[in-house]
C-alpha cells in the first residue's frame, strides 16, 4: 500500500475552510442570498417572528444564527423584526455561530444600531445556551467538511488528500454503515451536519424552538462527488490551494431530517427555497421596496428576486428544512 502522507478529505476541508475564512472575504468569490436582496432576511426574520408567536410566545428567547457570514441575513431580519414585531424583539437576545474572527468583526459592524452590544459569538451551538430558541442558517451546511467514499469492485475505500490529489485508503466499514451503491459511485457523509443537525434536534425537543436551514442539495438520496471549490468568483480545483478557494459540497437533506427526527424534533420540508419564499411574500415585499424608486432600482430589486426564487435559478436546487419542538404548529410556508 502506498505510504504516503495523506490528509482525510475532511480534515482537508475543515482546515482549508477555516483558513479561507480567517483570511478572505468569502464574498468576493460569490454570493449569497441575503447579499442579493434585503427582503430575504426580512422574511426570515418574520418567519421566526411568527413562528415564537405560535410557540407560545417563550420569554426570554434565543435568536441564533449559525455560520452568519457578513451579518447582512441577521441585519435585515433584526431591522423587520423592530418594525413589526416589537413583543419578539423585546424578548429575544441575538446568538451568532462564527469561528471567524474577521467575519465576527463585520458581523457586529453589520447589525443594527444597539443590537451588537447586545450580542453574543459562540465557536459552535454547544457554547449557545439552553433556552427557547429561533435558529437560521443560511448556506451554514454546505461549508462544513465531508468525507467520501469510494465503491470500486474490491470494496469500499475512502478519500484521502496528499500533494494536492486524491488517494485512496481503506475506508473503516465497520464505522461507518455505508449501504449498498453501484461499483464505480461515490457516496459522501458529513459528519460535523450531522453532528450540529442532532444536537439542535436535541435541543429542539428539550425547549421550544424552531430553526430554518437553507441550503443546497438534492431532494432525494444522491451518490456522485459535489465538493466544489470556487476562488475569485470562478470553479476552481478544490484541492490545488487550500485555504485561497471556498469549499462547499451538497446537503444530503433527508439524512439529516432522519437525524433531527430520530433526536427527537418534528421536521418539516425539505421544501425548494423558490415556494418557500413565495408563500412567504417575497414578491409582496420587493413590489413595496420598489414603490417609488427609480425604474432602474425597482427593475434590479424584482429581478433579485426572481434569482431566488425561479425554479431554474436559486429556487429549485436551494432547499428549505425546519426543525420544530414537537408541541409546534406547522410553522409558515411549510403548510401542505
Ligand atoms: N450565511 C451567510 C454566509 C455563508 S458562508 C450568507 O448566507 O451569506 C458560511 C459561513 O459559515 C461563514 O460565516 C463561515 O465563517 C461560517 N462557518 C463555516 N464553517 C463553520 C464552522 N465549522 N463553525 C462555525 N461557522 C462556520
Amino acid at each position: 500500500m502506498d505510504a504516503a502522507p495523506a490528509e482525510r478529505l475532511d480534515r482537508f476541508m475543515g482546515r482549508a475552510n477555516a483558513a479561507y475564512y480567517a483570511t478572505h472575504d468569502p464574498f468576493a468569490d460569490f454570493t449569497t442570498a441575503p447579499e442579493i436582496a434585503q427582503a430575504f432576511g426580512e422574511i426570515l426574520g418574520l418567519w421566526a417572528a411568527v413562528t415564537w408567536d405560535l410557540l407560545g410566545r417563550p420569554d426570554p428567547v434565543l435568536l441564533v444564527e449559525a455560520g452568519p457570514g457578513r451579518g447582512t441575513l441577521l441585519a435585515d431580519a433584526l431591522r423587520a423584526i423592530g418594525q413589526v414585531a416589537p413583543g419578539f424583539a423585546g424578548a429575544l437576545s441575538v446568538h451568532l455561530i462564527e469561528t471567524s474572527p474577521r467575519l465576527r468583526a463585520a458581523q457586529a459592524a453589520a447589525l443594527p444600531a444597539g443590537w451588537a452590544a447586545r450580542a453574543t459569538w459562540h465557536d459552535d451551538l454547544a457554547r449557545v445556551p439552553e433556552a427557547p430558541l429561533l435558529l437560521l442558517a443560511n448556506e451554514f451546511l454546505d461549508a462544513l467538511p465531508i468525507r467520501q467514499f469510494l465503491r470500486d469492485d474490491a470494496g469500499w475505500t475512502e478519500r484521502h488528500v496528499a500533494d494536492g490529489a486524491f488517494v485512496t485508503r481503506p475506508a473503516p466499514v465497520e464505522e461507518i454503515p455505508l449501504g449498498e451503491i453501484p461499483t464505480g459511485e461515490i457516496i459522501e457523509v458529513c459528519e460535523a451536519a450531522h453532528a450540529f443537525v442532532g444536537a439542535l434536534a436535541a435541543r429542539l425537543a428539550r425547549h421550544p424552538g424552531a430553526a430554518l436551514l437553507l441550503d443546497y442539495g438534492p431532494a432525494t438520496p444522491a451518490t456522485g462527488d459535489s465538493l466544489q471549490a470556487l476562488r475569485a468568483g470562478r470553479p476552481a480545483d478544490p484541492l490545488a490551494a487550500p485555504g485561497e478557494a471556498d469549499l462547499t459540497a451538497h446537503v444530503d437533506f433527508l439524512a439529516l431530517a432522519n437525524r433531527a427526527r430520530a433526536a427527537g424534533a418534528a421536521v418539516h420540508g425539505p421544501l425548494a427555497q423558490g415556494v418557500l419564499l413565495t408563500r412567504l411574500g417575497l414578491f409582496q415585499r420587493t413590489d413595496r421596496l420598489a414603490r417609488g424608486q427609480p425604474p432602474a432600482r425597482a427593475a434590479g430589486l424584482i429581478a433579485a428576486a426572481r434569482r431566488l426564487a425561479e425554479p431554474h435559478r436559486m429556487g429549485r436546487l436551494f432547499k428549505a428544512l425546519a426543525l420544530c419542538h414537537p408541541d409546534c404548529p406547522t410553522p409558515p410556508g411549510f403548510e401542505p
